[in-house]
């Protein structure tokens, strides 16, 4: 099996990173940067993240696992203490792969520039340059409000427990192939009206986001800052690659929703 490894960087994640390349050597797996089956990133879930954008292109081929070296670890759950026994499983066992839902997004733009396409493990949120985002909002094809406020977020069930946590949305099962739409502070009053509750939206139902006025836009997708200017629209949909965790033991999600949330 090949394998590769990504590290936040600081000094423990280092030093730990360098501990698993020296043992599963030694267990005589193959360090493959370019084409590893398993990836295992040390840091946090910013580091996994990372880890993942590096290897959207093969998903298909690639699993990923997390040790994490920082305080809560939602992708990389397992501890420094751990390096060993994970080791010794990632060389020895057979794993099981668990597949979540990504959501992919595709901006066209007016002038005719090539759309640009993403994946996003956790979510996509689009901002204005300045002042408010207005954008006509569509859903399977049908128009559905006008959105005015500080930006709206779409994520992934995986990534529910991020951003979308913060802005009030609900935390959602990885089995449901979804993806949820959430507001940032929307504007509401005799005028302008939008839904006010975070929406779910299930596998094949298009989102679609359509500029009123401003046509230049922050994006952000998972941890990357885009800036798009002359955006036509933004489409956000289930997308058909999945990202494939490798585990080694059971651990549910509500479980770790528990752990992350309320008791360690
Ligand atoms: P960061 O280092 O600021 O990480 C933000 C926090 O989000 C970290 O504590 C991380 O553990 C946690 N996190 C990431 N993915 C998670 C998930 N799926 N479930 C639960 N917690 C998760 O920033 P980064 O490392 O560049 O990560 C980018 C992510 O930060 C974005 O994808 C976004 O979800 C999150 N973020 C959150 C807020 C917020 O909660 N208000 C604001 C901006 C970005």
């Amino acid at each position: 099996m090949k394998f590769a490894t990504t590290s936040r960087g600081d000094e423990l994640s280092n030093s730990l990173q360098e501990k698993i390349r020296t043992y599963l050597l030694e267990f005589e797996l193959e360090h493959d940067e370019e084409q590893p089956d398993i990836v295992i990133s040390v840091g946090g879930d910013g580091t996994l993240l990372h880890a993942f954008h590096k290897y959207q292109h093969r998903l298909e081929e690639t699993a990923f696992v997390g040790i994490h070296t920082g305080h809560l670890g939602f992708y990389a759950d397992w501890v420094p203490s751990e390096v060993e026994k994970l080791v010794i499983h990632i060389a020895k066992t057979p794993f099981r792969i668990v597949e979540y839902p990504l959501l992919e997004v595709t901006v066209r733009h007016f002038d005719g520039e090539k759309s640009a396409q993403y994946l996003a493990l956790n979510e996509c949120t689009v901002k204005s340059m300045e002042g408010s985002l207005v954008m006509d909002v569509e859903i399977k094809g049908e128009p559905f409000e006008t959105f005015r406020g500080d930006g709206l977020c779409i994520s992934t069930p995986s990534g529910s427990t991020a951003y979308n946590k913060a802005l009030g949305g609900a935390i959602l099962h990885p089995s449901l192939e979804s993806i949820q739409i959430s507001e940032m502070a929307s504007i509401n009053n005799r005028v302008f009206r939008t839904i006010g509750s975070p929406l779910v939206l299930p596998k094949h139902h298009t989102c679609l986001l359509k500029p009123v006025n401003d046509v230049d836009f922050k994006i952000t997708i998972d941890h990357l800052f885009l800036v798009h200017k002359k955006v036509k629209s933004i489409q956000c949909r289930v997308a058909e690659q999945k990202v494939r965790f490798a585990r080694f033991r059971p651990f549910p999600f509500w479980k770790r929703v528990r752990e992350s949330f309320i008791v360690e």
